[in-house]
């Protein structure tokens, strides 16, 4: 567990999840927040149960499917509505209800904000705290309080910000978090209105937004000023401009402020991590972020290659290892040799110096080419199989496949897909039909095969995501599927690179299939 004298707090579930265009399943959530628990943030808030079916639903399945090793799972809600007793109020109900060990209260704290949009008296609203957080508490729940419109409140009436504090403090609420939910401070101002609400005695919290491009820049500053709790989204997710980024607030305060707040093996995974959760989201990476970005440590050498080569730290402000990023002078992915390594001893083998060599190798062609292995563990290990044993197990080889998409009378476009294999000495030729041409592939193959190997009725096609790559150097923009697929005990990730969208699909689909007959232990 996490040391409970400073906080990292992620609010990309709940927050983060406000950004324009990314919607999270439930299955995202959770694989959100155990890359979130591997890199050894203290709490994940999780959404907002009884508000939201899918955040109930998350907060249900969360206590069966989640092995949290370092965080603690947060429940957001509501203080309770005026004239109800929290003890009846039954969202407040869902909170406690939701199995999460910390409910996080939004609060008003801005008096505008009490009278205009609660519709009640600043009494009122003090006494929604005072009867919430107390209520939470008393049945076992740790309480966290997000003040809402802090610094715009604390601007228009000081004092009744801060006795929104002094209120929930008194009531048990152990973190006050404050927000700028406008995004609009500035460093300066904000450090010294943390450094008024510190002098309450109560523990402080932030929570910024980045509309003046300040956000991190904030988080620092009101640490700084006496908060020990900072709240953030994985890659600076959220609504407008986006919420402090986490991954470059921990950095920062880690690396630049001798802060011990993440175990530093899980650092060295920042990288990997921020990329595998935009393999979730779905939003494509912004190459530029600090520290993990793929451009943070790459340069263009021109006059400076022989300097950086002598001593590469006389042109980057860190070890890119420490955030598990790498120096680039080129422009490949590079995936470096320890990493090569160090996977392969986790799937199981020792590689020889020549084979990393080689895989390396490998991978960074591939990757040049567009794939990807951060999110594609599945794909790394059959390439890592290939280079070892020579060539790829096959339990099927393809003679061709072909796909119809058909626009029928009425409007209805049905997929057909026919594909021949060779398996076991016999030649199939199955059909599959499906509501897309990958719908209809991946039934295909599991005709042509279940016969033979009974256990793929087991495996599941359970996400299919596409990317346009841009060219680079030249090159036409390619198309890269990700495809994941589970069974009875598990899931796995594949990836296809090609122009063509089936053909790249097809390649990450044979190779789930191939994957999913190793998992269930043949021997080809
Ligand atoms: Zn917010």
């Amino acid at each position: 567990m996490a040391d409970d004298r400073f906080h990292v707090y992620d609010t990309t579930l709940r927050d983060g999840a406000q950004q324009e265009g990314l919607n999270l399943t439930v299955a995202d959530k959770l694989a959100i927040a155990r890359h979130l628990d591997d890199l050894g943030v203290g709490f994940i808030e999780g959404g907002w149960p009884g508000a939201n079916p899918k955040d109930t639903e998350f907060f249900r399945r969360a206590q069966t499917e989640l092995d949290l090793k370092h965080a603690q799972l947060a429940a957001f809600g509501a203080t309770r509505r005026a004239g109800v007793k929290a003890a009846d109020d039954p969202l407040v109900a869902a909170l406690r209800e939701s199995g999460a060990p910390i409910v996080t209260l939004v609060a008003k704290s801005h008096s505008r904000h009490v009278e205009l949009a609660l519709r009640t008296t600043l009494e009122e609203n003090l006494a929604m705290i005072r009867d919430t957080v107390s209520h939470l508490t008393a049945e076992g729940r740790r309480v966290f309080l997000d003040a809402e419109h802090f610094f715009d409140g604390y601007r228009s009436d000081p004092a009744y910000a801060l006795e929104v504090l002094r209120t929930a403090a008194e009531a048990g609420a152990s973190v006050i978090a404050l927000c700028d939910t406008n995004g609009g401070m500035l460093p300066d101002e904000l450090a010294d209105v943390v450094h008024e609400a510190a002098g309450t005695g109560a523990r402080i919290g932030i929570h910024c937004h980045d509309d003046t491009g300040c956000a991190v820049a904030n988080t620092l500053a009101a640490v700084k000023a006496g908060a020990t709790h900072v709240q953030g989204c994985a890659n600076g997710y959220g609504e407008r401009s986006g919420n402090a980024n986490l991954f470059t607030v921990v950095a920062n305060l880690q690396l630049k402020r001798g802060f011990d707040l993440v175990p530093p093996q899980s650092l060295g995974e920042m990288t990997r991590i921020a990329h595998a959760i935009t393999e979730v989201t779905n939003v494509t990476p912004n190459s530029h972020q600090p520290y993990v970005g793929t451009s943070a440590f790459a340069h263009k050498a021109g006059l400076h290659a022989s300097a950086i080569k002598v001593d590469p730290n006389l042109y980057q402000h860190i070890d890119p290892a420490e955030v598990g990023n790498d120096m680039r002078m080129l422009v490949s992915d590079m995936a470096g040799r320890a990493s090569v390594e160090l996977k392969g001893r986790e799937l199981g083998y020792e590689l020889t110096g020549e084979e990393s060599r080689r895989l390396v190798e490998r991978v960074k062609d591939l990757e040049a080419k567009g794939h990807t292995f951060e999110a594609a563990d599945a794909s790394f290990e059959l390439l890592l199989r290939d280079t070892v044993d020579g060539e790829r197990r096959r339990y099927f080889t393809v003679e061709s496949w072909r796909v119809i998409v058909e626009r029928r009378p009425g409007g209805d476009v049905v997929s057909e897909a026919t594909v021949k294999l060779h398996a076991k000495g016999e030649r199939i030729i199955a059909t599959g039909e499906g509501n897309g041409p990958v719908n209809a592939l991946d039934r295909a193959v599991r005709l042509a095969l279940e016969k033979l190997y009974p256990e793929l009725a087991a495996v599941e096609l359970i996400d299919f995501k596409v990317r346009i790559l841009e060219g680079t150097h030249g090159t036409d923009a390619v198309t890269r599927v990700l495809v994941t697929s589970s069974d009875a005990t598990g899931e796995w990730a594949t990836v296809g690179v090609a122009e063509n969208v089936i053909e790249a699909s097809w390649q990450a689909l044979e190779q789930a299939v191939t994957y999913g007959l190793l998992r269930a232990g043949h021997s080809a």
